[in-house]
């Protein structure tokens, strides 16, 4: 894949993205090396208004359900995981999960994000019988579950395709995949930080296109900042946007920077805003044809999360009513959706909570009835996340 950079002038380069011209790696090679921020930050600001409406800013309210931490991977860069045989490995109970998806549901959410470390001892029936639990019990609530890597390890435990395995997960209710694990789609990148074992570049980008084959919608990620060349950035978007073109199964990008707190990897240095935006605002001018850019404001802060709709990205993500994985590298952010809507309304849109595939947006009222059903399984943890217009907690 040649991402050398491409030696055009860059405001050559952003005209044509401007005016949904497509432009090359090569190009976003020399955007990433010679752009000035704020006119990336314009450029992909219209690109931005094209696909979605200028007027909102979108985010969900959902929670990520780390089901398990016990990982038989050691990326490098995790801070997460424990190993089989660990004191401190976890695995959730089921009725746990359940207590969960209520408190998530009290708190005006549509989703959860169930995600592990890779348990080397759950096999595919694990899987299918948390996920017909979930559907039975709380029909309601959207399952965007399992990334790449866990997929493809129960395809490689039960012998079976990718097509299969997430066919079988599909049967049993799963509804949308997460793109985690994608990290950075080169595996010389992938060798470096530990990341390949899991899944290869070739292999993240098969259990996505298998996904979209079985029809389920993913997202897609990219975590940055591990000390890797901006090259193999520009080839990670441009898997992305390949595959996208060839199935168009992708509902968003979020991409965020590495974080390096009690990791094996705490001496690379740290990314900071500057850059952050700046490759956000990038990707949205390469990535052409996928409609909806995340603010990854869990890592960057409320502040340059807010910011980050202005250089391209059109949603704030979750509110997320827990977070474990990023926390556990010491970057630690909660938000009501009081607080998100006032974050949005400041930046000049209007705030709509929206579906987790982005169908449809949703109103308090089409909330309510749901959450005052489960308004006693708020912990106090989580008390102050309840909106201010839900009846008061005892
Ligand atoms: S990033 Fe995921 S696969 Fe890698 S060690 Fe952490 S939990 Fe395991």
């Amino acid at each position: 894949m040649d991402v050398t950079p491409s030696g055009r002038a860059v405001t050559a380069i952003l005209d044509d993205a401007v005016a949904g011209r497509r432009i090359s790696a090569g190009d976003a090679h020399a955007l990433l090396l010679g752009g000035d921020l704020i006119e990336l930050g314009l450029a992909a600001h219209e690109v931005r208004c094209r696909h979605n409406d200028p007027r909102v800013a979108s985010y969900n309210i959902d929670r990520n359900i780390n089901y398990t931490n016990i990982c038989v991977y050691k990326c490098r860069f995790c801070a997460f995981y424990r190993e089989p045989g660990d004191a401190e490995g976890y695995l959730v109970p089921r009725e746990e999960i359940g207590r969960k998806i209520e408190e998530t549901l009290a708190l005006n959410g549509t989703g959860i994000l169930l995600q592990g470390g890779v348990h080397p001892d759950l096999p595919l029936s694990y899987y299918q019988g948390l996920l017909r639990y979930i559907r039975a019990t709380y029909p309601e609530i959207h399952v965007h579950a399992f990334s790449p890597p866990e997929i493809k390890f129960v395809a490689k435990k039960e012998r079976m395709s990718f097509f299969d395995v997430i066919a079988a997960l599909k049967e049993a209710g799963l509804m949308s995949i997460p793109g985690g694990g994608a990290e950075i789609l080169q595996d010389g990148v992938r060798k470096e930080v530990l990341a390949y074992g899991k899944t290869s570049a070739d292999e993240w980008i098969d259990v996505m296109r298998q996904a979209h084959r079985n029809g389920l919608r993913t997202s897609s990620t990219m975590m940055y900042g591990m000390g890797e060349p901006l090259s193999s950035r520009v080839e990670h978007l441009q898997r992305i946007r390949d595959l996208q073109d060839e199935t168009g199964g992708f509902t968003a990008f979020i991409s965020w920077t590495f974080q390096h707190e009690h990791t094996e990897m705490a001496d690379v240095p740290e990314t900071y805003a500057h850059e952050y935006l700046k490759t956000l605002a990038v990707s949205r001018l390469f990535i052409d044809n996928i409609e909806h850019f995340q603010t990854s404001w869990v890592t960057q802060g409320k502040k340059i999360g807010q910011l980050a709709l202005a250089f391209g990205a059109d949603d704030m993500g979750s509110t997320m009513i827990e977070e474990n994985v990023v926390s556990a590298a010491g970057t630690s952010y909660r938000m009501s959706q009081d607080e998100m809507e006032h974050l949005i309304a400041s930046a000049g849109y209007e705030p709509k909570q929206r579906t987790n595939l982005y169908e449809r947006y949703v109103t308090r009222e089409d909330t309510a009835e749901q959450a005052a059903k489960y308004m006693g399984s708020l912990t106090p943890e989580n008390r102050d996340l309840a909106s201010s217009l839900l009846p008061v907690v005892s």
